[in-house]
């Protein structure tokens, strides 16, 4: 089912939850644009008008835009135009007048709702590059695959690299809060999706470990990376809902409701991005989360027989999401950094070994909320926060659907070695089918594109 057809999905609490469409004022102090210039050049000059306070995501922070000054002269005018247009636009209008393609630069609005404020101006790689010339640098913090050395054991094809897994959701006691959970029938183990991902991610650090990857997990408990809960989120909540809503005033109920949900998602993302970005600053995140269909009345969920599997790469930003100043900013971030190359080809091989390891058909989005940017049905590019604000090639993998029947059955069965009988099948379990799909994805990738 389409995702953004709201009927108490799952697939509309596992992904669209973690997107950013949405609005969050900020308060003054923080609403005017950054106007420091390392090259004035680049600059056009600001206005005197009054501060707006700016278009933010949920707890978004106005951008630095002279962190940008670093990939100045680093990409040529037709990379940049086919990776927005084929990878990170909705549509061809979803940048008009907020990132503007001249001949020698990229001009883009600074602060969307203030255009006086001035504008970013980036510029092109320009001429051809001569023959001899040292290779571009372009400034990231992960190292691509092409430059790391080929192993010395062929045992450990996976040496040199820092991989980060990030067990999607909390769980534990916040499954609830965060409604990855639920029951079907009164002496079975509840579905949480939470506790889930964090199984998968154990077996596939042991994996990737034993195949010479230094694996750092995102998660490793059930506690949030936030420090922040809902009870203090709820001056946010207010302000965010008085935005949407305009003179119409939210209700107690709705403040609630969406505090909780800048804990355990606006915030809890950010906290781990920060840990990502800062101070983990692995070469690639693999995000584990397991998909839903709509299951009806959440109080009597019901099975469903769709079962299928997809893997989201960054990219599909609408104009909503361009016209809030820091999606604006992270999407240049990305593309300056070139994610999309490493994130497709992660993907391609990924889609393979899962396809044949777990035999899910792909999930095939009908909204403009995702779109295919290649022949493969498995790989759609979409906007979610997690792979937008990890500043480094991202994997976000989607397979089994948990209110399947079937899927249902091999989560009652645990976790266990070698196969077991689960309805008429011979099956591994369902944990250790996703995270030996996955790891074997990764290995093939990496045998192709080392040095
Ligand atoms: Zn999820």
């Amino acid at each position: 089912m389409p995702p953004q057809s709201q009927n108490s999905s799952w697939v509309i609490l596992c992904i669209s939850l973690v997107t950013s469409a949405t609005l969050l004022s900020t308060p003054l102090s923080l609403a005017a644009p950054d106007t420091v210039t390392a090259k004035p050049e680049a600059e056009t000059a600001p206005s005197t008008a009054p501060p707006k306070p700016a278009l933010l995501a949920r707890l978004g922070k106005t951008p630095n835009w002279k962190r940008l000054d670093a990939y100045q002269h680093t990409i040529s005018r037709t990379e940049f135009q086919r990776l927005l247009q084929h990878n990170y636009l909705q549509n061809d209008e979803a940048a008009e007048g907020l990132i503007e393609i001249l001949p020698d630069r990229a001009r883009i609005i600074k602060q969307s709702n203030q255009p006086e404020l001035g504008y970013y101006d980036l510029f092109f790689l320009s001429g051809t590059t001569k023959k001899n010339s040292p290779p571009l640098k372009v400034p990231r913090y992960w190292t691509p695959p092409w430059k790391l050395r080929s192993p010395l054991h062929s045992s450990k094809p996976l040496e040199g690299l820092h991989i980060a897994i990030d067990p999607g959701h909390i769980g534990g006691e916040y499954a609830q809060i965060e409604q990855r959970w639920y029951r079907i029938g009164k002496d079975t183990i509840p579905i949480t999706e939470g506790d889930m991902t964090l199984k998968v991610a154990k077996i596939m650090e042991s994996k990737l470990t034993a195949l010479g990857a230094r694996v750092t997990l995102i998660r490793d408990d059930n506690e949030p990376a936030t420090k922040l809960r809902a009870d203090e989120l709820k001056a946010e909540a207010r302000k965010w809902l008085n935005r949407k809503l305009g003179s119409r005033k939210p209700s107690k109920s709705k403040i609630e409701s969406t505090a909780k949900r800048l804990f355990y998602v606006s915030s809890e993302i950010r906290s781990r991005s920060e840990q990502v970005n800062n101070k983990l600053k692995p070469d690639l995140v693999v995000c584990l989360h397991f998909n839903a269909e709509a299951w009806g009345n959440p109080r009597k969920p019901s099975f469903v027989d769709k079962n299928h599997n997809h893997i989201l790469i960054n990219g599909c930003y609408s104009k909503g999401e361009i016209e809030e100043d820091d999606e604006r900013f992270e999407l240049l971030l990305r593309l300056l950094q070139r994610t999309y190359y490493y994130e497709l080809t992660m993907a391609e091989e990924v889609s393979k070994t899962m396809r044949r390891g777990t035999g899910l058909p792909p999930y095939t989005y009908t909204g403009d909320n995702a779109k295919s940017v290649n022949s493969n049905p498995y790989i759609w590019t979409r906007n979610l926060l997690a792979n937008r604000l990890y500043l480094c090639p991202v994997i976000f993998l989607e397979p089994y659907v948990m209110n399947n029947k079937d899927v249902h059955a091999r989560v009652q069965a645990g976790d266990y070695k070698g196969i077991r009988k689960i309805g008429k099948t011979y099956r591994l379990s369902i944990y250790r089918e996703y995270a030996e799909s996955v790891t074997a994805g990764l290995v093939n990738y990496f045998k192709k594109h080392k040095q």
